[in-house]
């Protein structure tokens, strides 16, 4: 058993906290919001994320998972700190390390405050930093340290850094924690090596059991690399990801130039093991909590070496059109949109979350009304979260609420709810020309048709 410390309860370092405690870890997840470590205490979860509730009160209960507001008796116990802070997109699109930072000066304080060490610390970097952010953290760790004794951490406590990044999906985010496709640590130091290796062996060998692993029990690559490259793995990944998406999307647009069907074209690519099936879902583009903003960093740190992007240029700009191609359809049909009313179906950035950072859904709304339709939109989750962050924006709890009278539906988020839509009801709700438009591509075209509407989807011939 490894003890362990979570700085950030958000959708990272709670359930990679809870994850941990799940594989037989002792963890304290550390967050500077009261109000929230107050909640979680009383097993309120601060966000939607499916099994977190059950897994937190497993853990709680088992006594091996427990909150602090405060860093220096969480650190001052544990092997393996975690920061799992944000990093929101900065000025110029960099990175903003301020939360980082303030969190490795406060782990520098408690270790100088600590009588207690005998054992080394490790100090694992899980939130998504530029290159160079590894050596950073050393250097704040040490300030952090001056600044409480005068002197470095005291003699004999020896502390290392790790880069170990992340790649969990909000909305499978536990699944994923347990059952990942790799884990990835970069470290300048054997020692720091062996603790993460220690601490994700019963993950990375699949040695415990839980009711929801469908998968054969293989060895999840462990892939150590340096500092620095590790650092480079989580941008690279999530850049490559939404270049991905982005490539659909343009072949998307060529298909409906030349009558060719996407889904077709995705699936026949897919089928290639070079090429691989997901990420090929044309539509209304990428966004979220962390394409966005990873891939704005990744070219900020390019301009900052002088460096050209042209390929993550392109990726960027054929996104950002994917949002006035949603527009434009709903012109061709409705012709100016004053007064019409739109019903957005889904706001959440994807399903199953309630996140609504850089939600596709949010543009969409504010260009709606900006060109003056009456926009509503619907969520089975985020309704709630969408309202409070735009006040303007009417929403429903249910989707025929938001169908009854519009003249237009727009895909946004495929939740089964929106998938598994009643058509004819559908159809029966709205008005003249009933038109949907299927950003998601996530409807038969074929059913809604028959069931009356005026199907719009994307790169569907
Ligand atoms: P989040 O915004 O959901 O949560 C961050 C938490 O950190 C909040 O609870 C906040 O109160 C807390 N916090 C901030 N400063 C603090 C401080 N000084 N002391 C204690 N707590 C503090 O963030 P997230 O989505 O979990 O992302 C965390 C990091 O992981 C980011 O760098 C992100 O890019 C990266 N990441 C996120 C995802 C994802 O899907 N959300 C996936 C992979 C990597």
């Amino acid at each position: 058993m490894v003890d362990v410390a979570v700085v950030g309860t958000g959708y990272v370092g709670l359930v990679t906290g809870a994850s941990l405690a799940r594989v037989g870890h002792r963890v304290t997840c550390v967050d500077r919001d009261r109000e929230r470590v107050a909640g979680l205490r009383e097993g309120r979860m601060p966000f939607y994320e499916p099994g977190l509730e059950e897994l937190v009160a497993r853990e709680v209960g088992s006594g091996k998972l427990s909150f602090a507001e405060e860093l220096d008796a969480a650190v001052g116990r544990a092997d393996v700190v975690f920061i799992a802070v944000g990093t929101p997109q900065g000025e110029g699109g960099a990175a903003d390390l301020s939360n980082v930072s303030h969190v490795a000066r406060g782990i520098g304080r408690a270790l100088a405050g600590s009588a207690r060490r005998a054992r080394p610390l490790v100090v694992a970097n899980k939130s998504t930093v530029p290159v160079g952010s590894g050596d950073y953290v050393s250097a704040l760790i040490r300030e952090g340290a001056d600044e409480v004794g005068g002197t470095r951490p005291p003699e004999g406590v020896r502390f290392g850094v790790a880069s170990n990044p992340e790649f969990l999906r909000e909305g499978s985010a536990v699944y994923d924690s347990l059952f990942p496709d790799r884990i990835v640590v970069g470290a300048e130091e054997d020692w720091v090596v062996g603790v993460m290796r220690e601490l994700y062996g019963p993950v990375i060998e699949q040695g415990f059991s839980v009711e929801m692993d469908p998968r054969p029990r293989v060895t999840v690559p462990f892939v150590v690399t340096d500092l620095a490259s590790a650092e480079m793995i989580k941008y690279a990944a999530n850049a490559f990801l939404a270049t991905k998406v982005s490539f659909i999307n343009e072949i998307s647009d060529l298909c409906e130039l030349t009558g060719a069907d996407v889904g077709s074209v995705a699936t026949g690519i897919g089928l290639d093991g070079r090429i691989g099936p997901r990420f090929l879902n044309a539509g209304i583009g990428w966004g979220g909590s962390c394409l966005p903003k990873d891939v704005a960093a990744l070219r900020a740190v390019a301009r900052e070496h002088h460096h050209e992007t042209g390929l993550l240029d392109a990726a960027v700009a054929v996104n950002d059109r994917r949002r006035g191609r949603v527009i434009s359809k709903l012109q061709h049909d409705l012709g100016a949109l004053s007064g019409r009313r739109v019903a957005l179906l889904g706001l959440a950035f994807k399903p199953n979350t309630d996140d609504l950072r850089e939600a596709p859904s949010l543009d969409i709304a504010a260009e709606l009304s900006s060109l003056g339709a009456k926009v509503v939109g619907y969520d089975p989750v985020a309704a709630k979260a969408a309202s409070r962050t735009a006040p303007d924006l009417r929403v429903a709890f249910d989707p025929h609420e938001a169908l009854e009278g519009a003249h237009a539906a727009v895909v946004v988020t495929e939740w089964s709810e929106v998938r598994n839509l009643d058509l004819r009801r559908a159809a029966s709700l709205m008005r003249e020309p009933r038109l949907l438009v299927d950003g998601r591509n996530a409807i038969d075209p074929a059913a809604a048709r028959e069931a009356g509407l005026l199907y719009r989807g994307f790169g569907r011939g």
